[in-house]
């Protein structure tokens, strides 16, 4: 199998603001071929540990990926210091010179000497054009080792990659393909989980078998590998279909949808419209159905109601329930669903209440307590749950809640 190394290059990548995605994408997409990666180095506008890491990275991979570094600026030293490491010489190529120039005057720039940087090409490399940005990608052959010097912006170096390496690398990896699929799994633990389906996987000794976590939901990635395309994807298809019948409801998609997703097909096509009152969430749940495009179809609107004051006023929840149950209570999560269900004309009214934290907890409902409350045209109902975490997971794994009670109530 053939292996392949990614670099990723900018001091920036070394501070706490940024982070290297870069080589996540280009996992992602060399693994499809069946290509694998062993090494991802990050490493700063440092022209010494650069040259290290590329010379070691000529010495033991037979794909070199870098991405960052090509662009006109003095930090900006991927291009000189290959052709150090390689005893390559630097050339200044003219089509690219005019094409920086078209572009830079096209947009009122005057060109300047350091952009003349970004034109030059180490000797025997193969010009990557850069439809979305000035510095153009290099491919070179150095040793039988490919080595593809791409620039550091995703929306550059993308379709760079898409269009002007992938044919070479699908090329290079024949006889090698890799199906995946995604299954989303929620309202299990992850161990729970695992019992119930590790005695199906294990048997699956061709296919990795990858389980994640998520704030409220499991993914399960499947990756399988074969000669073709059609073999691969086969037997991937073979193990998710035995998963998805033994996972049962907890599974609420096998092809890697979101939870809104999959709940938004399912109202529209049950003809079911929805709206949400929401306290601790603050708009979240909301903020997930709409999400997807389309989601009108399905979704009437929300009410942020924070305070009481808003619970009453907007929901036509009554003062004498908030006092006598408190505004985190089953009683006052089913009025606010009805409430929300009333003013808007939906067929469910949806409605999460809840103490997010850190303060605002009692012996009596602590920190984590959420209800969710469903009103349609036949009552009200309310589910209480007990969720960890701290503020932010509190309410993203309430959000979540709220939209599988919904799935589970109306649309399996
Ligand atoms: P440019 O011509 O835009 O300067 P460049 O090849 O010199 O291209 P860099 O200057 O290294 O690229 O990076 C430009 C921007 O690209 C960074 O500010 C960052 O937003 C993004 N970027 C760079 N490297 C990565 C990475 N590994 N992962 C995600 N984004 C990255
Ligand atoms: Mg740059």
């Amino acid at each position: 199998m053939l292996k392949a190394e990614i670099i990723a290059i900018g001091s920036e990548l070394l501070t706490p603001y940024r982070v290297d995605t870069n080589s996540l994408w280009l996992t992602e997409r060399l693994n499809s071929i069946g290509i694998h990666v062993h090494l991802k180095t990050v490493v700063g506008d440092d022209e010494a540990r650069l040259e290290e890491t590329l010379s070691h990275a000529l010495r033991h991979s037979d794909i070199i990926v870098s991405t960052g570094g090509l662009g006109p600026t003095e930090d900006d030293i991927t291009r000189k210091v290959f052709a150090r490491v390689t005893n390559r010489q630097l050339k200044l190529d003219y089509e690219i010179l005019e094409n920086l120039r078209q572009r830079m005057e096209s947009r009122g720039f005057k060109m300047t000497p350091n952009n003349e940087r970004q034109a030059l090409v180490p000797r025997g490399a193969t010009v990557l054009p850069n439809p979305n940005g000035t510095a153009p990608g290099l491919k070179l052959d150095e040793d039988g080792k490919l080595v593809i010097l791409l620039p550091g912006p995703p929306r550059e170096n993308q379709p760079m990659f898409d269009i002007c390496v992938m044919p070479e690398l699908e090329k290079l990896s024949r006889g090698i393909r890799i199906a995946t699929r995604l299954l989303k799994v929620t309202g299990i633990g992850e161990s729970q989980m695992d019992d119930m389906i590790a005695p199906i996987y294990q048997q699956y000794t061709d296919i990795t078998t990858t389980v994640l976590f998520t704030n409220s939901e499991i993914e399960i990635h499947l990756a399988a590998q074969a000669e073709t395309l059609t073999q691969a994807q086969a037997r991937v298809n073979e193990l998710a279909e035995k998963l998805e019948e033994k996972l049962d409801l907890y599974c609420y998609s096998s092809r890697g949808e979101m939870l809104e997703e999959v709940i938004g097909r399912k109202l529209k096509l049950k003809g079911y419209r929805l709206a949400t009152a929401e306290s601790c969430t603050g708009g979240l749940v909301a903020e997930r159905l709409t999400r997807i495009a389309g989601a009108s179809d399905y979704f009437i609107g929300s009410v942020v109601s924070y305070s009481n004051e808003a619970k009453m006023g907007l929901l036509n929840v009554t003062k004498e329930m908030l006092d006598r149950s408190g505004a985190v209570s089953g009683e006052v999560a089913e009025a606010m669903a009805r409430g929300i269900k009333e003013q808007t004309g939906a067929t469910i009214g949806v409605s999460v209440t809840g103490i997010a934290g850190p303060g605002g907890g009692s012996d009596a409902v602590p920190v984590g307590t959420v209800y969710i409350g469903l009103a349609d045209d036949v009552g009200a109902s309310n589910k209480r749950l007990i969720l960890p975490g701290d503020r932010e997971l509190i309410r993203a794994r309430a959000a979540s809640a709220a939209l599988e009670l919904v799935r589970r109530r109306y649309l399996l």
